[in-house]
């Protein structure tokens, strides 16, 4: 109220001076006092901020010649923040990324309240959507102030360049971040290498800014250069992701455009920003609106408007046309073959292995699942199987090889070498709504097995074939090497056999879903453990896929003992010690594919829990997030239901 009082009055005053020629206060600065007032920050006696021209103002505030007047200059901080209301040569700089701050503060709120959640997304969505944001926002608040400060002294102006700089840098990782991420995500290994060369360039450029003579005149070429630098890096993991997906993928004949259109506005805004266009041809003309430097700010801030929206449409397409599930024709069975619609599939880590291009499958990725027969071939004959549950053995033998004439099942089963193997080897997989099975491959699940507990039916199979291969007998000492999903299915099995179980583990949480007659021991690699167990079994299997492990069951394994290999994507790091399986003459044996009769017996009498396994089951529309949750830490196994 008392600033109103006091502002009527001097507009009385200013009727008096328009009225009787009694000068009290200039016009001029009564129409700005008015402005800055009606926008709530007004002090009459602090109004006035005088502007100069360049050839007035000191060396640090120097720079570009074409903007003739509207510096500010030494102005105190409190003046500094309130000149924004003051129309002088920075006004537009300021309010530029003022309001490029609000719009990603709008867009951090938007989308993390309403957004994502639209698609369900993950939390992951969350902080990598997040996080760009916050970077955007961070980059313009960086730069405001220094429009706002850097004319208070020129240890100020230093002080605020550096911060500004170090907000383009932070602006150019936020556009990286969550691109880089999206791009990468099944390639978890080049997105970490990524990740880290542009958090280390991002740092170096920073750690630069320290050197004393970096804010000098002199250096601002090769300040310029290092940006370039660090925006530019992003066209090497470009090429590399538009020759992992191939050119003409959906995905980079949407996405390199946008990526075009970003380097584009870069370039422009760089242009503008070196050739001080356009007041370079009309020297004052743009002081106060549209000068180099202002449609720089205006082109950073579309710049990231647009590269945000570019990153969404990526999401939400990665989401709603799940690459797991484009839509493809319903498949035909072939002769001997049935069709199967899919009820649930179980993620297996060879999925995940796969999907980050191990063995070089290309198709629809799965291979444990539930499903209903719908149709047959008709030159079957075998109408029965339509509607029945079903399970289904994934190699698919080709009955026209020497080893698929003769009459070893097993043999036809695992090493045919024309077999096709369902999401592994050129055969499509799980991760459908249909697939298709030769008939022999079907095995008919009993009722009192649920949808859940059948998926199992394939990992529990490979357990079986430790059985099957006679790897094992009654009363013998066997012990388990990894607590993963397959290490408690086999601990079990071992002990459906009546031997005397022991399962090596990491982690207690998962050791204890096993039975109580199963002895668990926690796997710290020390010398104490390895004496206590040295030579004591008389089966080992080696279920971690890691040389560590491996060597532990060489310890443990009693001289003419028998180690089981049951990973097949083993991660070397250190070379293979033969000598210990020479001296105790350890036979080594590769154990893989098992009998689905088996598994099934063992479900349907109820002898083998497999609903503790599940950590939890997605619905199929969810895959990307099921996918991502099935290869974290501590997790067991990951359904997708098909609905
Ligand atoms: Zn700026
Ligand atoms: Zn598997
Ligand atoms: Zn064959």
């Amino acid at each position: 109220m008392g600033r109103l009082g006091n502002f009527e009055n001097i507009k009385n005053r200013q009727t008096i001076h328009t009225s009787n020629s009694y000068s009290v206060l200039d016009v001029e600065i009564d129409t700005d006092f008015h402005e800055a007032c009606s926008s709530g920050l007004c002090d009459a006696t602090e109004m006035e901020i005088p502007l100069f021209k360049y050839s007035e103002i000191p060396d640090f505030l120097q720079g570009n010649p074409y903007v003739v007047s509207g510096y500010r200059v030494s102005l105190p901080f409190n003046l500094c923040l309130k000149s924004i209301f003051k129309w002088n040569n920075e006004t537009v700089n300021v309010w530029s990324h003022l309001g490029g701050f609000f719009i990603f503060l709008y867009l951090l709120l938007h989308d993390n309240i309403i957004y994502i959640p639209r698609f369900s997304g993950s939390y992951t969505d969350h902080v990598m959507v997040s996080l760009g944001l916050i970077c955007y926002q961070f980059c313009m608040l960086c730069s405001a102030g220094f429009h706002m400060f850097a004319c208070h002294s020129e240890k100020a102006s230093k002080r605020w360049l550096a911060v500004d700089l170090a907000g383009i840098s932070i602006g150019v990782i936020g556009c990286y971040l969550p691109a880089v991420h999206y791009a990468f995500y099944c390639l978890s290994i080049w997105r970490d290498i990524y990740l880290i060369t542009i958090t280390i360039l991002t740092v170096t450029t920073m750690v630069i800014q320290l050197h004393p003579r970096y804010f000098s005149h002199r250096w601002s070429k090769w300040r310029i250069a290092i940006y370039m630098g660090l925006a530019g890096y992003g066209i090497i993991p470009t090429i590399h992701w538009i020759w992992l997906n191939g050119a003409s993928s959906e995905i980079v004949q949407l996405f390199v455009p946008k990526v075009t259109t970003i380097y584009i506005l870069g370039m422009i805004a760089l242009v503008l920003y070196l050739s001080k266009f356009p007041e370079r041809f009309y020297p004052g003309v743009f002081d106060f609106i549209g000068s180099s430097h202002q449609l720089w700010h205006i082109i950073v801030v579309c710049a990231f408007v647009f590269w945000h929206y570019a990153g969404q449409e990526i999401l939400s397409a990665s989401h709603i046309f799940d690459w797991v599930w484009s839509d493809i024709p319903v498949p035909v069975p072939g002769p001997g073959e049935a069709l199967v619609k899919v009820i649930r599939a179980g993620i297996c880590n060879t999925d995940l292995e796969i999907i980050k291009g191990y063995a070089g499958f290309q198709g629809i990725v799965g291979h444990e699942f539930i499903g209903k027969v719908e149709k047959v071939n008709p030159e079957s004959e075998e109408g029965a199987w339509i509607g029945r549950r079903v399970a289904g053995e994934i190699n698919v033998f080709c009955n026209v090889c020497d080893i698929c004439k003769g009459d070893d099942y097993v043999r036809k089963r695992n090493h045919c070498p024309d077999r096709t193997v369902m999401g592994i080897v050129n055969k499509n997989g799980t991760y459908a709504e249909y697939l298709t099975l030769p008939l022999q491959n079907l095995f008919q699940i009993p009722e009192n097995v649920t949808d859940l507990q059948a998926c199992f039916v394939e990992p529990l199979a490979a357990a079986c074939r430790i059985v099957e291969q006679g790897l094992v007998s009654t009363g013998e000492k066997v012990a388990i090497v990894g607590d993963g999903k397959l290490g408690l299915l086999i601990a079990e099995v071992m002990a459906q056999e009546d031997c005397h179980v022991t399962i090596f583990g990491r982690h207690w949480e998962k050791m204890n879903l096993c039975p109580e007659k199963i002895t668990k021991v926690l796997s710290d690699g020390s010398e104490e453990l390895i004496n206590k167990y040295r030579d004591y079994f008389d089966v080992v299997v080696e279920v971690t896929g890691n040389m560590g492990g491996l060597m532990l069951t060489a310890e443990i394994t009693r001289p003419l003992g028998t180690v089981v290999l049951k990973t097949t994507c083993a991660s070397g790091g250190t070379e293979f010690n033969t000598s210990p399986f020479v001296v105790k003459e350890i036979k080594l044996i590769g154990s893989r594919c098992g009998p689905f009769a088996n598994a099934i017996q063992f479900l349907k009498d109820g002898k083998i829990n497999v609903d503790k396994l599940i950590t939890k089951v997605y619905p199929f529309k969810e895959a990307i997030n099921a996918i991502e949750h099935a290869g974290k830490k501590g997790t067991l196994k990951i359904q997708l239901k098909m609905d």
